[in-house]
């Protein structure tokens, strides 16, 4: 007992020796490195994990209270992913691989969404039959379907299907041909509210009328949308949800820099976007300067993220043209080989805290973007300087993310590709395309691409994965000893924070190693 008072005694006499390098020192020697090369030593813990604010600026005057961030790519970004993204505190960026038109109303749809609302509903006119009907329930699996006259939203509600309506003549051929008119429930025995109703007095309305579907008229009866009983259960409330002044979810658009991209870029802000990504590999240049001025001169209100830049001297050029946030990665992705093809870029760790530490110096925050492959990675963009982090991959697979599952030996996918892939850049189909990050005019014609196309195991839904990388940064910071994200940057650059290099086998130590197999289930 007495022994060890004594040593304890000693221990604060002595100085603490030299443990672990700072973020200055690790980056110093001039080797670029990636998120896997270095790890960040633990800290002291005087808080619970739940009580770490991840609270984080986007841009100079958007701020996140979730620090994630979903990349404007076409297997990654729609208006279902913006919505998950903006209800679980990040935000999403809809990409520019479709017309104009096309991408606004994406924007347009984030700006309108009602949570419990369906606003895009199955609507079918009177005509249609109850095989059309069947045929809605088997690839969608529901069978509620209002009917309009111009069997679309936002023409005139006459009636609704239901599974009631259908149970008993699914297996008759002949009656698979009636029209919905003959069965449907008329608009006279229907229960509707008004646009405008909120989503408590709706719940109320469909509770006291025991009706299982809602629909939702304008003062001309036309349908709006749609509310589902089933949705009333399974009702969640999103509190850290990202939203503007008027109460609606935040989203961001990507554009290109060339003349036709202004037109894109009314539209969007005529659908209300918030903030604007400057979508262009390497972001350093005239075009993009150009760019920024003309926003920063017609819409004063929308926020710019400029980029993709990874040194000190492009931060420079675009910080001092007016950008409100940088994003920061240059050939990381793990669908890109620009630094194969092109021999630029720069190792994405060493990228992020190099434009952090100065970027900062102006206010101006920074986006980590492309290889994120873990939970980890993220801890550590953040630990470098970022503010907020953003994911292709790690997203892709999620059941918001564009485009169909399907099946390969066994396993359910979804499509995930560059958006410099050839694949990415040949698509035709109804949303259109304008690739022009990549490749540009008439010496384009010859196409070298910058990006492959692969496909990623179905996670789910991005409403649960988000919880659960939420939770895992709190942990993180728990275990640095950092209450916030803005803690976690002071200590960063007051030094207090340390890392320490990884040799090929302490990376090999750092993984599950020597069992013969084992089930990666993370959440
Ligand atoms: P139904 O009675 O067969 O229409 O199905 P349920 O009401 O039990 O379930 C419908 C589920 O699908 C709800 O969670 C809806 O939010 C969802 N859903 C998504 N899109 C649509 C749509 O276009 N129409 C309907 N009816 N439901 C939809
Ligand atoms: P991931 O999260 O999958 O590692 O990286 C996503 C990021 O890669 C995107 O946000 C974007 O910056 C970048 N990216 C997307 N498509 C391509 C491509 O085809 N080539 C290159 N070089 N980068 C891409």
């Amino acid at each position: 007992m007495d022994n060890n008072k004594a040593g304890q005694e000693k221990s604060a006499d002595i100085e603490l020796p030299d443990d672990g390098l700072s973020a200055a020192k690790l980056f110093s020697a001039g080797e670029g490195l990636t998120y896997n090369d270095f790890i960040i030593l633990p800290g002291y813990i005087d808080f619970v994990a739940d009580q770490v604010d991840l609270v984080s600026p986007l841009t100079k005057k958007i701020t996140l209270k979730v620090p994630l961030v979903s990349s404007p790519m076409d297997t990654v970004t729609e208006s279902d992913m913006a919505i998950a993204m903006a209800l679980s505190g990040g935000i999403g960026i809809i990409h520019h691989n479709c017309t104009p038109e096309y991408q606004a109303s994406e924007v347009h749809k984030v700006k309108k969404y009602k949570h419990g609302f369906i606003r895009d509903p199955v609507v079918f006119s009177p005509n249609h039959t109850v095989r059309d009907v069947l045929n809605v329930k088997a690839e969608h699996g529901f069978c509620g379907v209002p009917i309009t006259e111009s069997g679309k939203i936002g023409g005139k509600l006459v009636g609704i299907v239901t599974s009631r309506d259908i149970d008993f003549l699914e297996d008759s051929p002949s009656q698979q041909n009636l029209k919905l008119e003959t069965i449907m429930t008329k608009l006279e025995n229907l229960v509707t509210a008004k646009s405008g109703v909120t989503l408590q007095e709706a719940n109320l309305i469909l509770e006291k009328s025991k009706k299982g579907k809602l629909p939702i008229v304008n003062d001309k009866g036309e349908l709006v949308s749609l509310m589902a009983r089933t949705d009333l259960k399974k009702n969640r409330s999103y509190p850290n949800a990202s939203k503007d002044e008027n109460k609606q979810l935040l989203v961001g658009a990507a554009i290109g820099t060339r003349s036709t991209d202004r037109e894109r870029l009314k539209l969007l802000a005529a659908a209300g976007v918030d903030v604007i990504v400057l979508d262009s590999s390497q972001g350093n240049s005239v075009f993009q300067i150009e760019m920024i001025k003309y926003i920063k001169a017609e819409y004063p209100e929308l926020q710019i993220v400029a980029g993709n830049v990874v040194t000190t001297m492009q931060a420079k050029s675009l910080i001092e043209a007016g950008a409100d946030g940088l994003r920061v990665g240059m050939g990381c992705g793990s669908i890109c080989i620009t630094q194969e093809v092109m021999a630029v870029g720069r190792p994405q760790a060493t990228a992020v805290y190099k434009v952090s530490e100065y970027a900062r110096k102006f206010g101006v925050p920074v986006i980590a973007d492309g290889g994120i492959q873990s939970l980890g990675h993220i801890i550590k963009a953040l630990s470098l300087g970022a503010s907020t982090v953003m994911m292709g991959s790690l997203l892709a697979g999620t059941s918001e993310a564009p485009g169909e599952y399907f099946f390969s030996d066994g396993v359910r996918l979804k499509k995930y590709r560059g958006m410099g892939s050839l694949e990415a850049m040949n698509k035709k189909d109804a949303k259109g395309s304008a690739m022009d990050r990549y490749f540009h005019n008439e010496m384009d014609k010859m196409k070298v691409a910058q990006g492959v196309s692969g496909s990623i195991v179905d996670k789910g839904s991005v409403l649960k994965f988000l919880p659960y990388l939420q939770c895992g940064i709190k942990h993180g910071c728990q275990d640095i000893g950092a209450k916030s994200l803005s803690i976690l940057r002071s200590l960063t650059y007051s030094g207090e924070l340390k890392f320490e290099r990884r040799t090929p086998s302490a990376q090999q130590e750092g993984n599950v190693h020597g069992l013969f197999s084992y089930e990666k289930r993370l959440y």
